[in-house]
Parts: structure tokens; C-alpha cells; sequence
């Protein structure tokens, strides 16, 4: 066998390997376990989020010196797929943290603020979310209304609202994140477009503050989510991130990480809700056969298992081609997670049709992953947006097609 004929794009080298070995051996004896329980009670579970920090998860993607374990995008993808197996609620939580801020600010924060912030984030002593969509702004992100504006001592001073936020609250009586990637509006430019600019919120700042707990989600209840309120929230200069409306940038390169984190969710949904039915299918017999001889239930199996390798290949191949310090591909990661979160809310689908009444009820999983499933093709870019943004680069760039 030659060389190349060897690659497994899902374990490219022996340390991706032992990753998913180790998140294998983690999700089976610790996450698995407390999944139905923290989903049927909409609680987050911060003690078994803290032991990801113990093991290096946390800053997955950040550089060593600052607490990291300086990992890539297929890294990444391990780790989400992983999770995602038994409890995509978790993960996501894990995501809001790891992705969205951790990264953004690993790849985008100034010297001061990586060194100051990083290891806390990193170890789980600080839990730290994102913030961009508001309560009237969310695919059209640019509209956003929350301002900033300096006062005559230099700080930022931030009013508005932020809604949807993962880990904006951590627990039920509204305690708000650590720390906070925000976006804000410091002004217009000279076309008239919104300047955005990014800045760091600590926990315990004057006027920052969770508005609500979003209480009753579809799924990802293992996830909190919150309505942040900014009043008057006095921020020091130190926490601007970059320079004046320098946020498009930052949005654009962790936007990639965060599709392709969210892609390799909805594998973990996939391979977990074709593990269920098909060992389901053996089990059950009706009219004196097992189900599995039955040629409907072989559509729903053969069906699941096409797309989840197809998902499988496109997610390793994107995770393996997009540059964490860097935006460019972006017509892949919006183009894997228009696939494969689809296709893991239609495989779960067909589990819970397999499994009949066994699968509407939580002891048999399903159910809960077809729930979860629904979030991922509205959170991180609705599927519009993405087949909006396909379509443009394509536009731009019909060679894509023939590469
Ligand atoms: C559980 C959960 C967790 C989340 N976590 C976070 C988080 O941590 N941080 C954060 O900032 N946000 C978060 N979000 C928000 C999420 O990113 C937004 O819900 C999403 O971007 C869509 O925005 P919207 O809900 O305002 O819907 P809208 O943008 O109002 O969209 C409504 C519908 O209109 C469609 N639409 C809008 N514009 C167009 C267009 N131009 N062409 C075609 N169709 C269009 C949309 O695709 C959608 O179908 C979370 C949401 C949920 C539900």
C-alpha cells in the first residue's frame, strides 16, 4: 500500500489517534452517564465541564505557552464528533467555550490579554461565552444595536441587549459568564455600514448581567442560554480586542472553526443514531422476522449509513483544510454544516421510525439527539445563510466547482 493510499482523513496522525482514544474512554465513563438526567432537568453540568479543562480540552486549539494544548481544526472535529456521541447539549456548551471564545481570543487577542485571560479559560476556572445575536438581529447580524462608546476617561461604555447566548448564564439562578466575547457597534463608516468592534466583558463589571435564563428549549438542554443584558457596563480600554471595528475579521476567522465544530456534532448524532437502530433492527422481530429484513427498514439503515460516510469524509477533509489563523474556506465550512445537520436530524429521524415507540422515549437516546439534532441547522448560521453564502462564492469563484 502506498503511502497516501494509508491516510485516515478522521485520524490523520497517531496524536489524533489518541485523542479520540482518550474523549472515547472520557464520554463513555463520564458523559454518558449524566446525559439523560442534565437534559430532562435543563441543568449544565459544570463540574464534568471543568474535568474537559483538567484534560487539555479546553484550549484545545490554544498555543502551549498560554495554558493550551495547541491543537488543529481535525483536532477539533475529534473532540466535537466525540462528545456529540453521547450528549450534543454538553458539547455545545463545550463549543460556546472553546470555539467561540477561547479560540477567537487565542487567535485574535493581544499580548496582555492572551497571557492575563488564556490560563483560566484553558483550566475551567473561568467560563466564557460569546455574544453577537440580539433580541431583533441575528442572521442580519450587521444591524446589531448594542453600542459602545468612550467616555471622557477612556473606557467603553456598552448598552444593550444580547439574546441566545450559550453559558451567558451558567446555572439557574442567573449567574453570568466569566467572560465575554462581545460584539459591539462603536460607530458607521464612511459607505454606511456598521462598525463593529470586539471587546472583552469580565463577570462582576458594573452593569453587565444576565437578563433571562431561556428556559424550555426544543434541545440542547444540557446547555444554558441567556438573554445579557449591557446597562451602562463601563469596560477599561485594555479590553478592546484590536483596533476600532476590526470585529468582521474577527468573526470571519472563527466562524470557520466554529461551522466545522458544529459539523462534526451533527457526525457524532449520525454515527450514534445509526449505532442505535441498526443494533435495534437485529434485536426486534415482528411478523416471526427480525425488522431488519424488512425492506423499509433497510432504506432507513442504507440510507443513514451513505450519508453519515459521506458526512464523515467532508468534515474530516474541511477540518483538515482550514488554517486556524487564517479565513478562506469559507464555501466548505458553510457547505459541511448545510450537509451534514440535515442529514444527522434526518438520520436520527429514521432511528426513532426504526425504533417505533421505544424510540420516542428518552431511555433509548434517540429522541433526544433528533432534538439536539434541530439547533445545529439554526445556530452558528441558519441554513439560509449558508446556502445564501454558497451561492455568492460560487458566484465569485465558479472555478471551485472544477477543482
Ligand atoms: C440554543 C441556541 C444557542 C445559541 N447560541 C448563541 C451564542 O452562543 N451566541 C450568539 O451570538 N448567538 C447564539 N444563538 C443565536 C443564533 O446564532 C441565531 O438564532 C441565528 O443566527 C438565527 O438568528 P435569529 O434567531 O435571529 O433568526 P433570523 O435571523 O431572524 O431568521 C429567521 C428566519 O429568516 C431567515 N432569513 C433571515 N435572513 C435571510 C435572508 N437574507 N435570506 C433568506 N432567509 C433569511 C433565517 O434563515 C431563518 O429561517 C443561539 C441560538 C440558539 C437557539
Amino acid at each position: 500500500m502506498k503511502e497516501w493510499e494509508r491516510i485516515d482523513l478522521s485520524n490523520p496522525t497517531d496524536e489524533h489517534k489518541m485523542l479520540r482514544q482518550m474523549i472515547r474512554d472520557f464520554v463513555k465513563s463520564e458523559v454518558e452517564p449524566q446525559a439523560q438526567e442534565f437534559d430532562r432537568d435543563e441543568k449544565f453540568n459544570i463540574d464534568l465541564f471543568r474535568k474537559l479543562g483538567e484534560n487539555g480540552l479546553l484550549g484545545i486549539t490554544v498555543p502551549e505557552n498560554y495554558g493550551g494544548s495547541g491543537m488543529d481544526s481535525t483536532s477539533v472535529a475529534i473532540v466535537n464528533e466525540e462528545l456529540s456521541y453521547s450528549d450534543p447539549g454538553f458539547c455545545l456548551a463545550y463549543l460556546a467555550h472553546a470555539q467561540l471564545m477561547v479560540n477567537n481570543l487565542a487567535y485574535n487577542g493581544n499580548e496582555e490579554q492572551k497571557s492575563r485571560i488564556l490560563p483560566k479559560v484553558c483550566s475551567g476556572e473561568w467560563i466564557g461565552c460569546m455574544a453577537m445575536s440580539e433580541p431583533d438581529y441575528g442572521t442580519d447580524v450587521l444591524g446589531m444595536k448594542t453600542s459602545a462608546k468612550k467616555d471622557s476617561d477612556g473606557n467603553w461604555v456598552i448598552n444593550g441587549r444580547k439574546m441566545w447566548i450559550t453559558n451567558g448564564s451558567i446555572d439557574e439562578s442567573g449567574t453570568p459568564a466569566d467572560i465575554c466575547w462581545l460584539y459591539a457597534r462603536t460607530g458607521t463608516d464612511e459607505n454606511g455600514r456598521a462598525e463593529i468592534s470586539t471587546f472583552i466583558v469580565e463577570g462582576g463589571m458594573n452593569g453587565f448581567h444576565v437578563g433571562q435564563n431561556i428556559e424550555d428549549k426544543l434541545g440542547m438542554r444540557a446547555s444554558k442560554t441567556a438573554e445579557l443584558v449591557f446597562d451602562n457596563c463601563v469596560v477599561p480600554p485594555e479590553n478592546l480586542v484590536g483596533s476600532i471595528g476590526e470585529s468582521m475579521i474577527h468573526m470571519m476567522r472563527n466562524l470557520e472553526i466554529e461551522r466545522i465544530g458544529l459539523a462534526a456534532m451533527s457526525l457524532g448524532i449520525a454515527r450514534r443514531s445509526l449505532h442505535e437502530m441498526n443494533r435495534y433492527a437485529t434485536e426486534r422481530e415482528a411478523f416471526g422476522k427480525k425488522i431488519r429484513n424488512f425492506g423499509q427498514i433497510q432504506r432507513h439503515i442504507a440510507e443513514s449509513w451513505a450519508e453519515y460516510r459521506a458526512m464523515k469524509a467532508y468534515v474530516y477533509e474541511t477540518a483538515r483544510n482550514t488554517n486556524l489563523s487564517e479565513s478562506g474556506n469559507r464555501l466548505d465550512t458553510d457547505g459541511v454544516k448545510l450537509f451534514a445537520t440535515t442529514s444527522a436530524k434526518n438520520i436520527a429521524d429514521r432511528a426513532i421510525q426504526v425504533m417505533g415507540g421505544y424510540g420516542y422515549v428518552g431511555e433509548y437516546i434517540v429522541e433526544r439527539l433528533w432534538r439536539d439534532a434541530k439547533l445545529l441547522e439554526i445556530g452558528g448560521g441558519t441554513l439560509e445563510s449558508h446556502q445564501k453564502n454558497i451561492t455568492k462564492d460560487l458566484s465569485k469563484n465558479p472555478e471551485s466547482i472544477q477543482k
